[in-house]
Formats: C-alpha cells, sequence, structure tokens
C-alpha cells in the first residue's frame, strides 16, 4: 500500500478539498479521505492541486511532427491536408515508434494519462499491407506503453478519397479496400491491462454508408468506442447534402452508428437537427479547439449540445499544441467570442470533460476520477509558480482552468506508477526533437 497526501485535490465536487490522503494498492486507488491537515508519515506529499488523470481522446500522433512547420503561409484546411499527407507518407513503423512513443511522453508530461489514438495510417505507402497488417498499430500501443500512459487504440475505417471519389496517392496506406476487410484486421488486435481497441468511421467523406454501417455494427457487436470526424468543414457537410441529401450525423444516425458509445469528433459545424440527434443518442463531442483554430475550422457551439444532453471530452488532435488546459479553456473562451456571452462551461464543467469525459468515450469509465476503485492517475499541477500565484481553495480550479499551462503539471501517477516527477519524463525532449527531424529531414 502507498500513500499520498494531497495538499489540495479536485474530488468531482464544485470546489477542492484541502489534505486529501490517496491511498494505493498496486494500480488502483483504494480509500480517498479529505481534510487530514497534516500528512502521514509514511505518506508522499503531492504540493499543489491534484487531479484526476486527463484524457486525450482525439490525437494523431504522426502529426506532431508538422509543428512549426504548417502554421505559416496562407490557405485552408484543405491546403493544410496536402501537407499532412506528405507527413504520413513518409512515416515507417521505426520513425514512427520514436515519434510517438515521444509524443506520447510529451502528453504524459502534461498530465495527460490516456491517449485515443485514431489510427489510419495502417499500410505501406504503396497501400500494400505490412507482413503484420497491424504493424502500425501495434507500433502505437509499444510507444504508449514505453511513454507509461494507458492507450485506446481507435482504428480507422478509411476507404474513400471522398464521396465517389478514389484513393489519392497520399491516402492509399489509409485503406484495408472494405469494411469486411477492415474489421478482419481489427478483430487480430488484442486488448490489456492498458490497451483497449476502439473503431472508427474516418468521416462520411472517407466512409461510404453501407461501409459505415459495418463499422458500426463490428463496434456494437464488440461492445466498444465508435468515433467519427464530423462536420468538421462546411464543405463536409454540402458535399454530403449534395450527394445524399443529408448531413454527416444524419448519415450517421442512418448506419447505426449513434449511441451513448458514439464520439464525434469536432462537431464545428452542426446544425439544430444534428445536435437533436446527438442528444438524443447520449453521445460524446470531442472538441478540439487548438487544431480548429489552426485549421481555420471555426467556433463550434457546445452548450447548445450540452443543453441537449451530449458530453463533452477534449483532444489535441494534431497536435499545433499539447495542454489539455488550454484546450479546455478554449471551449468556453472561443464560445464567448462567438456568442458574445460569458460563462457558457464553467471550471468544473471543463474539468469533468478533460477527465471522466474523455475517460468515458474512450472506453475506461472507470478512470478519470480519483475515488475507491478507480485506476491510480494522480495529476499535480503546480501552484508556487508566478502563473498560479494568488488562488486559494476557493478560486483554485477556476485558476487552474483558465491560468495554467502543460508546463505546471509537476507530477503524474499513471496506474500507480509515477511516469513525470518533478516535471520531468524518462523520454528527454532531445527524443522527440529527433524523432521530428527523421521524418521531416
Ligand atoms: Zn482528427
Amino acid at each position: 500500500m502507498t500513500a499520498y497526501w494531497c495538499a489540495l485535490a479536485w474530488l468531482g465536487g464544485e470546489r477542492a478539498e484541502s489534505g486529501v490522503l490517496v491511498e494505493v494498492e498496486g494500480s488502483a486507488i483504494t480509500s480517498v479521505t479529505p481534510g487530514e491537515d497534516s500528512p502521514p508519515r509514511d505518506a508522499t506529499i503531492l504540493d499543489g492541486l491534484t487531479l484526476p488523470g486527463l484524457a486525450n481522446a482525439h490525437s494523431h500522433a504522426f502529426q506532431r511532427a508538422l509543428r512549426g512547420r504548417t502554421q505559416r503561409g496562407r490557405g485552408t484546411f484543405w491546403t493544410w491536408r496536402e501537407e499532412m499527407y506528405r507527413a504520413a507518407g513518409r512515416i515507417e513503423p521505426d520513425t514512427y515508434l520514436a515519434l510517438a512513443r515521444a509524443t506520447y511522453a510529451e502528453m504524459a508530461m502534461a498530465g495527460i494519462t490516456t491517449v485515443g489514438e485514431f489510427h489510419y495510417v495502417h499500410h505501406t505507402p504503396s497501400g500494400a499491407p505490412y507482413d503484420d497488417p497491424n504493424e502500425m498499430g501495434r507500433v502505437l500501443l509499444a510507444a504508449a506503453a514505453q511513454a507509461g500512459v494507458r492507450i485506446t487504440l481507435i482504428d480507422a475505417c478509411y476507404l474513400h478519397g471522398g464521396i465517389d471519389a478514389p484513393l489519392e496517392e497520399g491516402q492509399r496506406r489509409f485503406s484495408d479496400g472494405s469494411a469486411e476487410a477492415w474489421a478482419e484486421r481489427v478483430d487480430d488486435l488484442d486488448e490489456s491491462g492498458s490497451v483497449r481497441v476502439g473503431a472508427a468511421i474516418h468521416s462520411m467523406r472517407a466512409v461510404d454508408p453501407d461501409s459505415a454501417a459495418t463499422v458500426a455494427a463490428w463496434a456494437r457487436e464488440h461492445d466498444r468506442p465508435l468515433h467519427a470526424h464530423v462536420s468538421e468543414q462546411p464543405a463536409e457537410n454540402e458535399a454530403c447534402r449534395d450527394a445524399y441529401g443529408r448531413t454527416p450525423t444524419g448519415l450517421l444516425a442512418d448506419a447505426g452508428a449513434l449511441d451513448a458509445s458514439f464520439t464525434a469528433i469536432h462537431g464545428t459545424h452542426l446544425d439544430a437537427a444534428d445536435v437533436a440527434m446527438l442528444g438524443e443518442a447520449g453521445s460524446c463531442c470531442c472538441v478540439c479547439p487548438t487544431t480548429e483554430r489552426d485549421l481555420a475550422d471555426g467556433i463550434g457551439r457546445m452548450r447548445p449540445l450540452v443543453d441537449a444532453g451530449v458530453r463533452l471530452a477534449f483532444g489535441s488532435d494534431s497536435h499545433a499544441v499539447i495542454d489539455p488546459f488550454e484546450e479546455a479553456r478554449a471551449v468556453e473562451l472561443d464560445e464567448r467570442l462567438a456568442t458574445g456571452e460569458r460563462g457558457n462551461h464553467g471550471a468544473v464543467e471543463l474539468l469533468r470533460a478533460a477527465t471522466a469525459g474523455g475517460h468515458a468515450c474512450l472506453g475506461w469509465p472507470e478512470a478519470g476520477r480519483i475515488g475507491p476503485g478507480a485506476p491510480a492517475d494522480l495529476v499535480t499541477v503546480a501552484l508556487d509558480g508566478v502563473r498560479l500565484a494568488g488562488y486559494d481553495a476557493d478560486t483554485v480550479l477556476d485558476a487552474v482552468v483558465f491560468g495554467a499551462t502543460a508546463a505546471d503539471v509537476r507530477s503524474v501517477l499513471v496506474d500507480g506508477v509515477q511516469v513525470v516527477r518533478d516535471g520531468r519524463h524518462g523520454i528527454a525532449p532531445s527524443e522527440l526533437h529527433e524523432a521530428i527531424r527523421a521524418v521531416t529531414g
């Protein structure tokens, strides 16, 4: 048994608790006792505000290589996509392992204990499978294990270059040829204590409605999370309306995809009927504001979604930055810009989305909370730096959500294992630098 004494901890309520003793047996929390004024002698002291593990519910690890390379110049989502395909075309299993493990280490340093990797770079650049058709997926699982984070590999079905359009050269390695072949490949991926496997319909541009139904049926039969990129761009909505007379959300509903295990990624350009459908299904929306603003996607309106019954989660997606605090506050602050109103989402609602909400949509409903039976994930934000000076127990949650950065994360435990200590991870930043240089030349 190991004991941790948190000077302040957020246990899921409206305010932080003082003097919280957390007892851990193996990988799980066994007891949580607030109001312990001083640390017991044997306890490890966690000074600062301790949060449950944060979930990054939408990641494309290879896109970390684009940071600083695609922000300059003019263009749109669609010109960015060309550069992204060039990066996707250059990775191979060995370089991807190095890049993903160092990217996941960056996530761990930001307080992320679970990553949802939306994976579609499956095959060799020509489209032929590797000797092990799941080589790239297994590389990502190894990368997460080496970085010390939990992973849900959200294996994406990606079949077409657009609606009724063949794959472009840069897209060939994404496709299994059919949804049936996708399912056969994914059936071979095993889960373990720190690995879960989910399904994705890449988008209603890249997957036709019949194939989407096959993927949705697979997810339902196997009781796995199902994700899809949904209405990130107006052009995606127009293409679906022109071809099928339905929005992407409508098509997903027709395919049987919408239920409580479904997560719409982005949801930037939803109409009222889409919002109602997602709400009725009790689905989740994973908003990725730092990427959406980088790609000029637009501002997703999350308040109507939450009011309709949709749960929220956050993702760093293209990793323009990896900072869950920036992601969380952007949901509120961008919505202020779009609506002219403040206070659409409070700090506690945003923290719940960043922790329990993200974990639930990745298939880890037991994680993202500090309580008996939960995995021992403890993320401690230092409060002694200049950014958070002036906090008190009443204001600390708002101070952290609206003022902290990833650099304020000092200690991270995942499943009872200390992965980040004094702000440092065993995988050095130089490894990330080298890994990116290896795939960008
Ligand atoms: Zn994405």
